[in-house]
């Protein structure tokens, strides 16, 4: 008798103590279901609030690989194979990409004749908010080092690390952004070509010199139906020690675009952005602001490198294209 009281005490506390483990499950399952929609939240929330992240290393990737093919000045083999690439490339993120094929007969040799391409990549093609933003930068590079304090360089072709590359590489890395999370509206990314093959004082000379920002001008010139909410240029945008003023002529005609995109990048924290005015700079933006589109050029024009054959990689960095990256996905998503 004893034995068994003692037996049946056991089998009680064991079974009070199967109790207690079974409630001890419940609860793990319980709070296991609470953690699980508690980080569900969070990655939703993630996901659907935050901006996506820009990655400069990326992009700087971007500007060796650019580098790589050699010089990309017009009627060359870098020039071919780079178009090639980024098309390639864009082709791997957008919904659509294009060129816009078109020829430049010399106004100084009139002998010779570029082949000139625009590359265009869109994302949304029908948008559910029915306007358009353009992304663009040239990515041709200057046929000569003509800026280069030894005379010895000046015939030689630009590298363009900077000057071509930059501008580029923040955009196909926005590429591949776009691509991860579509914004409510559409997206274009336009790559110029022929933007410098300009001389300098060719507006006084406009029958014999060649003019800068030819694809700009051409593609605005065929495409009147395009008109974006508003344009965005990427121009010298890599250099180490990035420093972007409000470009004269952007800050003239586009004040108000201006202002949103300094706002992003105060908001963003990128430093290299002033309040300063910078010089007034023909570049590809006025070829769409005197047809009435806000088109604003980033650009940071006191580039000790410009024009010369030192234009390489090494004085470009990941940290640069970084700030102005983080600016562009501000705009893109911040409004979210
Ligand atoms: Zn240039």
């Amino acid at each position: 008798m004893k034995k068994a009281k003692q037996q049946k005490k056991r089998q009680k506390a064991t079974a009070g103590k199967g109790k207690r483990r079974l409630s001890g499950g419940a609860l793990l399952l319980a709070g296991g279901g609470v953690l699980t929609a508690a980080l569900l939240g969070i990655f939703a929330w993630k996901y659907f609030f935050s901006k996506p992240a820009f990655d400069g290393q990326r992009a700087f990737a971007y500007l060796q690989q650019q580098c790589d093919f050699g010089p990309r000045a017009p009627d060359s083999e870098g020039h071919r194979r780079c178009g090639d690439f980024l098309v390639a490339e864009l082709g791997k993120f957008a919904d659509k990409v294009w060129e816009q094929q078109f020829d430049y007969r010399d106004k100084k040799d009139t002998s010779r004749v570029y082949q000139g391409r625009n590359i265009v990549a869109s994302f949304n093609l029908k948008p559910a908010m029915g306007f358009r933003v353009m992304l663009c930068a040239h990515w041709d590079t200057r046929p000569w080092a003509d800026k280069d304090p030894d005379p010895a360089n000046r015939l030689l072709p630009v590298p363009g690390a900077n000057d071509g590359a930059s501008g580029v590489a923040a955009l196909l890395e926005m590429a591949r952004i776009l691509h991860g999370r579509r914004p409510d509206f559409g997206v274009d990314i336009v790559l110029f070509d022929l933007e410098d093959l300009g001389d300098y004082n060719a507006e006084a000379f406009p029958d014999s010199l060649n003019p800068f920002c030819i694809g700009s001008e051409h593609f605005a010139a065929n495409r009147r139906d395009y008109r974006p909410r508003y344009g965005i240029l990427l121009d010298m945008v890599g250099e180490k020690d990035l420093l972007i003023k409000k470009e004269a002529i952007s800050r003239a005609q586009a004040p108000h675009l201006m202002d949103r995109v300094w706002a992003a990048a105060r908001k963003v924290g990128a430093g290299a952005f002033v309040d300063e005015t910078g010089v007034a700079l023909q570049d590809d933006h006025v070829s769409f602001l005197k047809r009435g589109i806000p088109v604003i050029d980033l650009v940071d024009f006191e580039y000790p490198h410009w024009h010369t054959v030192s234009d390489t990689p090494d004085k470009c960095s990941a940290a640069s294209l970084q700030q102005v990256g983080d600016v562009l996905v501000e705009m893109i998503y911040g409004g979210e």
